[in-house]
């Protein structure tokens, strides 16, 4: 066997409620603009624009109760609460019934942006994975079966930062459902055990800075907490 010049790096690997074992996390993607309150509240319209795919890398996810340094080359950190698909099985081009079938478990998760960054990308019509990954930028609650919870389609979805309440809304705004989401993405990608999907975030806009306490909840699913940190101690 070909031996390694130094270890292979860990993959990170979250908990998943009642049970011992862990769930290896494989690829991390994220989904945009998947909530509109407008027109959720004008009964149901649904978006014909497909949300953009983008990704993260999986080595920046981290459990609940983590701490996050605050990141370099930012003064505009802002964490976009979700929910978290977690796939349990290969599918590829699926319908949206096979791509449910996929799915193993549902968590709830921040998709940290430095905003700015973002904003400044996209002004300049480059991409924007600077904004978007970092460190700790993926942090992920404990993944709760869909064999435990079904397939939730409702649910209220808020963050409070330091106790007052930041970002406020219901699943059920989501205009791609979690099941419509996977499809979409295995459209262009094969999706397989381990992989992880963020479904976009509800409205509410909020800076976060060094020694603020974030926690994120998602009715029917969890809950998750994490700190920031300074850049030095995290
Ligand atoms: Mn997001």
């Amino acid at each position: 066997m070909t031996s390694l010049i130094f270890p292979r790096a860990d993959s990170p690997a979250l908990a998943i409620a009642g049970r011992d074992s862990r769930f290896p996390v494989r690829h991390v993607f994220a989904v945009t603009r998947n909530y509109d309150a407008r027109a959720a509240a004008a009964g149901g319209f649904k978006s014909d624009e497909e949300p953009a795919i983008f990704t993260k890398q999986s080595t920046a996810v981290i459990g609940d109760h983590g701490r996050v340094a605050y990141p370099p080359a930012t003064n505009h950190l802002e964490p976009e609460l979700e929910l978290v698909i977690a796939i349990g099985k290969t599918v590829s081009g699926a319908d949206v019934e096979s791509a449910k079938a996929a799915i193993f478990g549902y968590a709830v998760g921040l998709d940290m942006t430095r905003r700015d960054l973002q904003r400044a990308a996209r002004a300049a019509g480059k991409p924007w994975d600077t904004a978007k990954w970092f460190e700790g930028c993926s942090p992920v609650s404990d993944i709760h079966r869909a064999s435990d919870i079904g397939h939730p389609t409702r649910g209220a979805i808020y963050l409070e930062v330091n106790g007052a309440r930041a970002q406020n809304g219901d699943i059920a705004q989501m205009m791609w459902t979690a099941p419509e989401v996977v499809a979409l993405v295995s459209r262009y990608v094969t999706l397989a055990a381990g992989d992880i999907i963020f479904t976009g975030t509800p409205a509410g806009e909020i800076i976060v800075k060094a020694g603020d306490r974030l926690h994120g909840v998602i009715e029917g699913i969890g809950t998750l907490d994490l700190t920031i940190g300074d850049a030095a101690s995290a």
